[in-house]
């Protein structure tokens, strides 16, 4: 990443953290699915199939000009792989036209010069590869050894921010590994941050003491502030549940293939609604609605969100809003009559 690149992406953050923490009416964070098809087939992974097709293009720009007007700060395009979009970079640059940061998730086998150079044109700002092992196994082939030449290729003309992601948990086999990819993506000049895996419904599998140990290991080798920032993940390695207030449905969205708002990848389903459709009434419900699942959640970035928050409204039940919206009705019933 080129200074200039990087002293504009550091300004960037800081202006959509100010800008989340002066008002809570915007998203600052979207998930978006321009394809669920994946060239891989992790072990512990729901969120792929092996035949869809890409959302057209004309949709995702859709999809993205309603993120805008939702004063949407981040757009990340997630998958499946969305490196097998074959309209990728429309997409990015379509982003960016709203002045919205582009970020990308990866699994990092389409990487070559070329598709980096292209990625830069288009204006791409962050990318996170997840790394799960050195050598591939039957769970995973998102491993070292494999992707260790793309991952040179990224140092070498990627002019964009790059984070690589380890993994502890979800059967993974050899937890060492994680702290062999956090090593080399901070060799190759790359942040790093390392995640527990959620199993099936995004909750938590306890981490045994070995992974315990190099979790605390790859942790203080990784990016200071993700550290700063992940301190729930300190909880979730113990073992315990952590109180705090997710957000997702409003300043966190995920949008699936069929542009269906979720609350999260894990979530799917909740609420449900068509991203087209989603109001600012939906936002707010969202916001104030406590999810069942928090207390065990490991998804990272839905807590970073969170942290803008959650020393400020606290949520309710679904039932006790659901209780506050009759008890509104009923006086605004009342005053009409009067
Ligand atoms: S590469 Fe990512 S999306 Fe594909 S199967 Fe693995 S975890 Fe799932
Ligand atoms: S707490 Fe939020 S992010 Fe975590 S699983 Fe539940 S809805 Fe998803």
């Amino acid at each position: 990443m080129r200074k200039s690149t990087f002293v504009k992406w550091k300004f960037r953050q800081a202006a959509f953290i100010a800008r989340a923490l002066a008002s809570t009416d915007h998203v600052v964070l979207a998930h978006i699915i321009p394809m669920r098809r994946c060239n891989l087939a992790c072990g512990y992974c729901n969120e792929y199939d092996q035949t869809s097709k890409p959302v057209p293009l004309d949709v995702m720009k859709r999809r993205v000009d309603k993120l805008a007007e939702l004063g949407t700060s981040i757009v990340t395009i997630s998958g499946g792989e969305p490196m097998m979009h074959p309209e990728l970079d429309q997409i990015i640059r379509h982003i960016r036209s709203h002045g919205m940061i582009a970020g990308l998730i990866s699994n990092g086998y389409y990487f070559t010069p070329d598709r980096i150079k292209r990625l830069n044109d288009a204006g791409l700002e962050a990318l996170q590869i997840s790394i799960d092992n050195v050598n591939p196994d039957e769970v995973s082939r998102k491993s070292l050894r494999v992707l260790d030449k793309k991952l040179r290729y990224l140092a070498e003309h990627a002019d964009f921010h790059i984070n690589i992601n380890s993994v502890i948990g979800g059967g993974i086999k050899q937890p060492e590994d994680a702290l062999t990819v956090a090593k080399r993506a901070v060799e190759l000049g790359f942040s790093t941050t390392v995640g527990v895996i959620h199993d099936g419904d995004g909750t938590l599998k306890p981490l045994t003491e070995t992974e315990k140990q190099i979790f605390h290991s790859v942790k203080k080798l990784g990016n200071k502030d993700h550290a700063r920032l992940n301190w729930f993940q300190d909880s979730i390695a113990e073992g315990k549940p952590y109180e705090w207030r997710c957000r997702s449905g409003s300043r966190y969205l995920y949008i699936c293939e069929d542009g269906l708002v979720h609350w999260c990848s894990q979530q799917r389903g909740y609420p449900g609604i068509p991203l087209e459709d989603y109001t600012m009434e939906d936002f707010k419900r969202e916001y104030k609605t406590e999810k069942w699942c928090a207390p065990t959640c490991t998804i990272q970035c839905v807590h970073q969100v969170g942290i803008l928050d959650n020393w400020r409204d606290p949520q309710m039940t679904p039932v006790q809003i659901r209780r506050e919206q009759k008890q509104k009705e009923r006086v605004g019933q009342v005053l009409r009559a009067e």
